[in-house]
């Protein structure tokens, strides 16, 4: 939606409401994206990429709850709705689109390099979860003979990108798998994907196509299986169990006692 209505514009006009997100913007920023063209735009784990005809990549992470919402507004009319405040980024198009990036939570990141694989956070990243090249093989090779819990293993961006903390959680409940188990219990020890590798898979994908449809829309909360529901009843059909909230490696994990195993 956003690379139909942005691809091939140039950008004419950037408008900096504050002067940082997680972090401050670039130096220069507004002078390194104003005049130049969108060429393409891709996304790599929770980053979107966007080549500009200046050679430079703008790369965005929407962190927790940035999004982006395109408008085209008539130009006789002004807009008539006030200014959210969490609108932190107006960039005008010469198709005459509007977008904006909006970020209640500020965990959102924007930067400018020079190539992908200049940026830290890209090197090494292992496949798009929604790619065909991802797939229960592809995860049973990674996770042979790790005895880290799989839940752990699921965050490593280099078994796949954009797995963050809330996705992991949600995907091992849609695949009805214990955050717990040990990560080589999915795979036969010569690497072949057992039954628990291709839910696996199947629950990643899932999990992310409706992030991708619910992030589209603005964000919602509420729309988790399992996250930040601790002590509330499973949301599978049938279960009893009451989810659990434990820590592995720092990090919340939220999950059925019940139904995963
Ligand atoms: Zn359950």
């Amino acid at each position: 939606m956003l690379e139909r209505a942005t691809r091939g514009a140039r950008i004419v006009r950037v408008e900096l409401r504050r002067p940082d997100l997680r972090r401050p913007f670039p130096p220069d920023f507004v002078s390194r994206l104003t005049g130049h063209t969108i060429q393409s735009i891709d996304r790599r784990g929770k980053y979107l990429l966007a080549a500009l005809s200046s050679g430079e990549t703008l790369l965005v992470h929407l962190g927790m709850s940035g999004a982006f919402r395109t408008e085209r507004p008539r130009s006789s009319t002004r807009r008539s709705h006030p200014a959210d405040p969490h609108d932190h980024v107006v960039m005008a198009l010469s198709s005459g689109v509007i977008v904006t990036f909006n970020d209640p939570r500020r965990f959102g990141l924007m930067d400018l390099i020079r190539a992908n694989d200049q940026h830290e956070a890209l090197r090494g990243m292992g496949p798009e979860p929604l790619a065909e090249t991802f797939d229960a093989m592809v995860l049973a090779r990674a996770c042979v003979r790790k005895r880290v819990a799989l839940k752990v293993l699921l965050l490593d961006q280099r078994l796949v990108a954009g797995v963050g903390n809330i996705y992991a959680s949600e995907a091992l409940h849609h695949a009805g798998l214990s955050p717990r188990r040990r990560a080589s219990t999915v795979a036969t020890p010569a690497g072949a994907p057992r039954e628990a590798a291709f839910k696996l898979a199947a629950g990643i994908k899932a999990v992310l196509r409706k992030a991708v449809v619910a992030n589209a829309r603005t964000y919602e909360s509420g729309r988790f299986r399992v996250y930040e529901r601790e002590g509330k009843p499973c949301p599978r059909t049938h279960c009893t169990g009451t989810i659990r909230r434990i820590t592995q490696a720092g990090r919340s994990t939220y999950y059925c006692p019940v139904c995963q195993r």
